[in-house]
């Protein structure tokens, strides 16, 4: 028999003291119950461990040293995909003394949001394992995982997550797979996706009409990828699109199977090594890359690589992800024979279209895109994308939230605390959160909801994390635009399940966000560069300034409308933003400025400056997202949009490219108050331009002055407001923040003014952080009603 902590200390006369642990952070579904009841049997302490709504609760039993040795070595030997964010401990009183570590079943309300947890990168254990010659279950074995590592999410059906509920129902576990599973110190105990040769899932070759290959899948992927072959590959969420990355032929016919002419494409790399080939990675770009999450990171790129032009072309960055599961590292096993490391490695779908994960769609959806598919008989019970970071400094920033890190709970101030509830986002980079016991759970990224497909994706999610979260929605947060399909679904919802709707402003979402996200519950300033929104007055905003709470704000200040003639015809075309740029700045004589002529036809150019001259068709906007991309037309680095954002992307790698400006930027934007507001005035900025572009003044440099001079406005605006109130703290949201020239160049001159920066942490700056934020203001709103901080 094991020796109880108490029987020891009979001996050695030491007090015996019994404590209660509460450990939050990403301790569920990650091996940490397991390593608690190994360490607890070492250190010879008595107690149990079970998870919670929050977190793990643990408690202990033994002497002042073993204790504080026993949560030492848990931090020391934490599971790699493990976060401990605090523990806190509290004395409790003694129980029996010959009580043994036990692991109990999770408390009823825990179960819910405790053990859905995000899907995670092969751990190193495992892939020692499937390199192992002498490891005959699971040497080359495809599908291995373990409770530190592996699929989660993307396989689960229903609550509570055990092995029938996920989509390993039907491999009934070999006796030696059992006997891991059941071994409390065993590193696959109660790892529900567990599997070995014997047992489990099996690798398939299919060709295009999903007809199988019969070869080895593994070594006749490898053979067809060499020849420049574009091959499907089953990933955790969804199957991937992969091609030898220096193969310009292949990366051009990917490019043209997919009707995706310019976005740029994500690499796999076989390993952190491979990826320093390509790329500067900051510490804390290697430690996301290297993460359990195991995230595209997007950072600065190498000058001379091997990787096709067409991968990411006029980009000043590549996106780069390590090999992640376990068919990844055997494919480059074999690959690396011919020298390849690293592999583009792009989203299974048409433009636009939502990631393809199920086997039914090949031949159809996804036979078109490749010649051949490496699969398996695990199925994905929903599409995970992989998530997006940019390396940026001081710290990085998240574009797209997906895979390794949904269904992280995002936990929301006190003042959030409210009844149940559901958020469905904006249209764009759509994702809906649910909310329950003070926290947030955001859905994966979903897309575009105007796309059929994506609409269905939307309801199917919502539907998902209801049940897996146990949550019955007692209200319905939605976004003030009227014709946005996700706005109509609330309606819709709320009049169904007759609950209460609560609209909540585009860009107070936004704020709202990064406020809940840094647990900031007094009211701030808030700097909005965003898109387009709906603003409360009926209009689209886009570049705001509002005092703003949680719960609440206030609008004192935007960027000076711009028209936009033909409305949204404007965002896939920023010729049409940069004319009305000139319009603003020269009149109505502008069309006989020679620049026009080379921004579009002479046809257009009379259609859209009588649009202009007439007011016919034009809406004005403060968006921000137009202004970049009327000057990154007007500087003739992009004149129409080929995908989202493409335009704004080139102004910041031109800029990127350029050294600071040295000019006086004190004469290149006005404030004024209009209409009670701070308006922001760039007309002198965009005569400077315009002259530029029109006496060949290199484009990088204009774009740098436009940088800087859009970040010393707003920071002139913000010191304005530093003098006459006490507010000295300032957040920043909307996809505009997206851009990290922008984003570090802003931070620097507000924190010359003494003011305390916020941006987000683990929330995307862009649309993908919009159902966050409303969830944070709908629970703000409905606990603190009445009261309004910002008036
Ligand atoms: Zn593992
Ligand atoms: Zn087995
Ligand atoms: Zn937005």
């Amino acid at each position: 028999m094991v020796e109880t902590s108490s029987m020891q200390q009979e001996r050695q006369n030491e007090p015996i003291v019994r404590c209660r642990w509460q450990i939050t952070g990403r301790v569920q579904g990650v091996g940490f119950r397991p390593l608690m009841y190994r360490l607890a049997n070492r250190i010879h302490v008595g107690g149990a461990v079970w998870n919670d709504a929050k977190g793990v609760i643990a408690e202990g039993q033994g002497t002042r040293r073993q204790l504080d040795e026993f949560i030492a070595a848990l931090r020391t030997e934490a599971p790699a995909a493990a976060v401990i964010r605090q523990i806190t401990e509290q004395p409790i009183a003694l129980h029996n003394e010959n009580e043994q570590f036990e692991i109990r079943r999770s408390s009823e309300s825990a179960v819910a949001t405790a053990e859905v947890a995000a899907d995670l990168a092969i751990c190193p254990d495992c892939l020692a394992e499937i390199r192992d010659p002498a490891n005959i279950r699971r040497r080359g074995y495809a599908l291995t995982n373990c409770t530190h590592c592996g699929p989660r999410f993307s396989i689960i059906r229903a609550v509570p997550y055990d092995r029938a509920a996920t989509t390993m129902a039907d491999f009934a576990m070999c006796p030696a797979c059992r006997a891991e599973y059941e071994a409390p110190i065993d590193r696959r105990f109660h790892a529900q996706p567990t599997a070995c040769r014997d047992c489990g899932p099996q690798l398939r070759l299919l060709d295009r009409q999903g007809s199988e290959i019969d070869e080895d899948a593994i070594v006749a992927a490898a053979q067809r990828l060499t020849r420049g072959e574009i091959v499907a590959v089953k990933g955790i969420g969804g199957f991937h699109l992969a091609v030898r990355a220096d193969n310009e032929t292949a990366v051009a016919r990917l490019r043209q199977l997919k009707h995706r002419p310019a976005k740029p494409l994500a690499l796999l790399c076989a390993s952190l090594i491979a990826a320093r080939r390509l790329v500067f990675l900051s510490p804390a770009g290697e430690t996301l890359l290297t993460s359990a999450a195991a995230p595209i990171v997007l950072a600065r790129r190498v000058a001379i690589t091997v990787i096709a032009p067409s991968v990411a072309p006029g980009q000043h960055r590549l996106g780069v992800m390590l090999a992640y599961t376990p068919i990844h590292h055997l494919l480059f096993d074999q690959l690396q024979t011919s020298g390849i490391d690293a592999l583009v490695m792009t989203s299974g779908n048409d433009v636009d279209e939502p990631l393809v994960f199920e086997d039914a769609d090949l031949p159809g959806r996804l036979g078109d895109l490749c010649d051949a598919a490496l699969t398996h008989d695990r199925l994905i019970q929903r599409a995970v994308d992989d998530s997006v970071v940019i390396d940026a400094l001081p710290e990085p920033i998240i574009l797209r939230r997906a895979r390794g890190y949904v269904p992280t709970p995002i936990a929301l101030p006190p003042m959030c605390d409210a009844a149940p509830g559901l958020a469905v986002g904006a249209e764009m980079k759509s994702t809906v959160a649910v909310y329950r016991d003070g926290q947030a759970v955001l859905s994966q990224h979903l897309g575009n909801l105007t796309r059929p497909r994506t609409f269905e994706a939307f309801k199917r999610s919502i539907a998902d994390l209801c049940e897996l979260f146990a949550v019955t929605p007692r209200w319905i947060a939605h976004d003030l635009h009227p014709g946005y399909l996700s706005t109509q679904f609330a309606r819709q919802w709320a009049a169904q399940h007759n609950v209460p709707l609560i609209g909540v402003q585009h860009h107070h979402a936004h704020a709202a966000a990064v406020l809940a996200e840094n647990e900031v519950t007094r009211p701030a300033l808030a700097i909005i560069c965003d898109g387009t929104g709906y603003g409360t007055d009926g209009t689209i905003w886009g570049g705001e300034l509002l005092i703003a709470s949680i719960a609440d704000f206030r609008r004192i200040g935007r960027l000076r409308p711009l028209l936009l003639p033909g409305g949204d015809a404007c965002a896939k075309q920023p010729w049409r933003s940069a004319l009305s740029l000139l319009y603003a700045a020269f009149g109505a004589d502008f069309t006989r400025l020679p620049i026009c002529r080379e921004l579009t036809d002479e046809s257009q150019l009379q259609f859209v400056a009588n649009m202009l001259t007439s007011g016919v068709s034009c809406i004005p906007s403060s968006s921000t997202g137009r202004l970049f991309d009327g000057v990154a037309a007007l500087l003739g680095l992009c004149r129409r949009n080929r995908f989202e954002a493409e335009a704004p992307m080139a102004l910041e790698a031109a800029a990127a490219e350029a050294g600071h400006s040295a000019r006086l930027l004190r004469e290149a934007y006005r404030l004024s108050e209009t209409d009670g507001l701070i308006e922001i005035d760039l007309t002198p900025l965009v005569r400077m331009l315009a002259y530029g572009a029109g006496h060949a003044c290199p484009a990088g440099d204009l774009a740098m002055l436009f940088h800087e001079t859009l970040a010393a406005a707003w920071a002139a605006a913000i010191e304005r407001l530093i003098q006459k109130t006490d507010l000295r703290t300032v957040a920043l949201s909307g996809g505009v923040f997206c851009n990290e020239l922008f984003t570090g160049l802003l931070t620097r001159r507000l924190e010359q003014l003494g003011a305390e920066v916020l941006r987000h942490r683990g929330v995307p700056p862009n649309d993908g952080g919009i159902a966050y934020g409303q969830a944070a203001a709908a629970s703000a709103r409905l606990n603190h009603q009445g009261s309004s901080p910002c008036a």
